[in-house]
């Protein structure tokens, strides 16, 4: 029996998920779990990503004709939108979220920035950060003000994999979700953070969410280590929002 109420956070092949949102739904269902969220990448993300709006709302309508096939299975249409910005622009704007079911908003490195600043310090920092160790203080001030600035000028759902190759502040970070009512993610795609860090996000009274981060049907639904990790954080089940009582 699973201990989750569902997976809110997939790709399929409508960005860079291997297979289709019909096999992603049925992997869940497998899995014993009662809902799913299609979340893709927003076509900010360079390769990787949508390839436009359009396909956006295109898959939210082909996720909407399917949940009425469906019983006992909730199928949720979203997306995960890329930081563009210091001020937390992302890359679905919101006429196009406010119609889907869920929005998560998450830093990633390659994106198109909006603007000449913005791509020195969201990209090019970022990268010289890893291959020259230098300037990391301002790199996490920067990536914290955008995701800061993110949750509140949208109040996403949540935000996905803080801290992934990006340094941020946890601690302002959590802060910001708590306040604003976002959940901060618990990763199980990447399985990189530690229950030290996560004690700090607790602490500020975040919700947490796990989510697999699928790209492909067999990792649907995988979220037992992410709760191994929160279990070892000494995190209280209740503040897990998709953990089944
Ligand atoms: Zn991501
Ligand atoms: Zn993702």
């Amino acid at each position: 029996m699973a201990k989750f109420t569902g997976d809110y956070h997939t790709h399929s092949n409508y960005s860079d998920g291997r297979a289709t949102i019909d096999e992603m739904i049925a992997a869940a269902k497998s899995k014993g779990l009662r809902e799913i969220a299609i979340t893709d990448h927003g076509p900010g993300n360079i390769a990787g990503g949508l390839k436009s709006l359009e396909k956006l709302l295109e898959a939210a309508r082909k996720i909407r004709d399917i949940n009425e096939s469906l019983e006992d299975f909730k199928v949720l249409s979203g997306v995960e939108a890329n930081i563009l910005g210091e001020a937390g622009e992302i890359d679905v704007p919101p006429e196009i979220y406010e119609r889907l079911d869920l929005l998560i908003i998450g830093l990633h490195p390659f994106v198109y920035a909006n603007s000449l600043a913005n791509y020195w310090n969201l990209v090019l920092k970022n990268q010289a950060r890893q291959f020259l160790k230098v300037g990391n203080s301002q790199v996490t001030n920067f990536n914290t003000k955008t995701l800061v600035e993110a949750c509140v000028k949208h109040k996403p759902f949540a935000i996905s994999h803080p801290g992934l190759g990006m340094p941020i502040d946890i601690s302002e970070v959590a802060r910001a979700c708590a306040r604003n009512d976002v959940a901060y993610e618990i990763n199980c795609g990447h399985l990189y953070q530690t229950p030290e860090e996560l004690k700090v996000a607790a602490l500020k009274g975040v919700e947490f969410v796990i989510n697999s981060d699928a790209h492909f049907t067999e990792t649907v639904g995988n979220l037992e280590p992410g709760l191994e990790i929160a279990m070892k954080a000494g995190i209280d089940k209740g503040q897990i929002k998709n953990l089944l009582n």
